[in-house]
């Protein structure tokens, strides 16, 4: 048994952020307890509060701590108070929670979505093509064309704008995202789906040709499969229950991972961590940033009604990467599935129980 307690750093940042961070913690420490593993747990600021606070949307001693961390809880930052804010200089400055992940270098995001099948009527979805899907999107969340350079904007001659950015990806940053996707599928069911425009762009090419050398090379016992971007689109959405790991660039991952939302059946039911890298499985990954996938929801907030499943579902990843308990997790998403069966739901999911009874009945479910 570890005799150093992890060390968690909770930043709920805006409106429903730290309503569902508040929830998320209670099921950590209760499940904590139960497994005696000690944890300590420090909460601070991210995003508006901050910057409401100190002027800033993400301080320098928070990202120190979160350096220190074994693992960040985020909630969600942003409101309509705060995103009209322009200040100059890079992202990092203008937004606090990509100033953490850039910091920390996560460039693993774990996005899953599963189709719970107590609700399986609030997907769009009919009942025989979603029941049984379980996805793990595993976005590049470090490079790409959201962070190529040059970029930029200019006022040509004639007096039209010219806008641009370059997609561009190193080798090396394929291989590392490549091998964490094949580590997550050796954790599941063994199959990874690639996905890229290997047709059309350069950087796709590179792309497609890492992943098939790491896969042939490294992880010849896991099934890979290369896809076109737009034909992925439609296969994800017409036959969902025939994939598990799905791998992609940064733009691409940002996509494919808001249509694999929707097997859920709510954006408050998605988890997600981004990690600095992947670990086998039982053991500890420190630095990782564990967040629901959802904003901050300024429509509800205050309400109490926060669809909580998210941010506790993130948690059960946190014990998953962070303390290598995938044991631990399993029992969190089997309470979270025995709550939507005992119909105890949130607005979001058509119900009216309120984020404290939906997150104590997720603790009543934990035996
Ligand atoms: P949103 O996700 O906050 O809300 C979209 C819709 O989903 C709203 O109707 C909201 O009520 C509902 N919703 C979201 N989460 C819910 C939950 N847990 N329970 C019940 N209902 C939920 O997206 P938005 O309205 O486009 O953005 C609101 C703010 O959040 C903006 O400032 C945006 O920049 C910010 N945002 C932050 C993050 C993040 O911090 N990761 C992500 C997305 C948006």
């Amino acid at each position: 048994m570890r005799n150093e307690p992890y060390q968690i750093l909770a930043l709920g940042g805006d409106h429903i952020g730290p309503e569902v961070v508040a929830a998320a913690l209670e099921v950590l420490r209760h499940v904590a307890r139960q497994a005696n593993i000690p944890i300590e747990i420090e909460e601070d600021l991210l995003g508006g509060a901050s910057w409401d606070k100190h002027g800033t949307f993400c301080t320098d001693a928070v990202l120190e701590k979160a350096r220190q961390a074994d693992a960040t809880l985020v909630g969600a930052v942003g409101g309509p108070k705060w995103d009209s804010i322009r200040i100059d200089g890079p992202i990092t400055e203008t937004d606090g929670l990509t100033r953490l992940r850039i910091e920390l270098d996560v460039y693993n995001a774990l996005r899953p979505s599963r189709a719970w099948d107590p609700i399986l009527h609030r997907t769009p979805f009919r009942p025989e093509v979603v029941k049984g899907t379980d996805v793990m999107v595993i976005r590049e969340n470090s490079g790409g064309i959201y962070y190529g350079e040059p970029r930029g904007r200019e006022t040509l001659a004639d007096g039209q704008e010219r806008a641009f950015e370059i997609s561009e990806y190193h080798t090396h940053e394929v291989e590392r995202i490549a091998r964490c996707a094949f580590e997550v599928a050796k954790r599941r069911r063994n199959k990874v789906a690639s996905l890229d425009k290997s047709n059309v762009m350069e950087s796709g090419k590179l792309w497609r040709e890492t992943v098939a050398r790491i896969g042939r090379d490294e992880y010849p016992d896991v099934e890979l499969t290369h896809l076109l971007m737009d034909y992925a689109l439609l296969a994800v959405t017409m036959n969902p229950q025939d994939f598990d790991v799905i791998v992609t660039s940064n733009l691409f991952g940002d996509l494919i991972s808001d249509l694999t939302g929707a097997f859920a059946g709510s954006l408050g039911m998605l988890p997600s961590a981004t990690l600095p890298g992947i670990v086998p499985i039982g053991e500890t990954m420190r630095g990782g940033v564990y967040e629901p996938t959802h904003g901050t929801a300024p429509d509800i907030s205050g309400k109490g009604i926060a669809n909580p499943f998210g941010a506790i579902l993130s948690v059960a990843m946190m014990f998953e990467y962070a303390f290598g308990r995938a044991d631990l997790a399993q029992k969190i998403e089997n309470a979270v599935e025995h709550v939507l069966r005992d119909g105890i739901l949130p607005p979001d999911l058509g119900g009216n129980a309120m984020t404290k009874d939906v997150t104590q009945a997720v603790i009543a479910a934990l035996i």
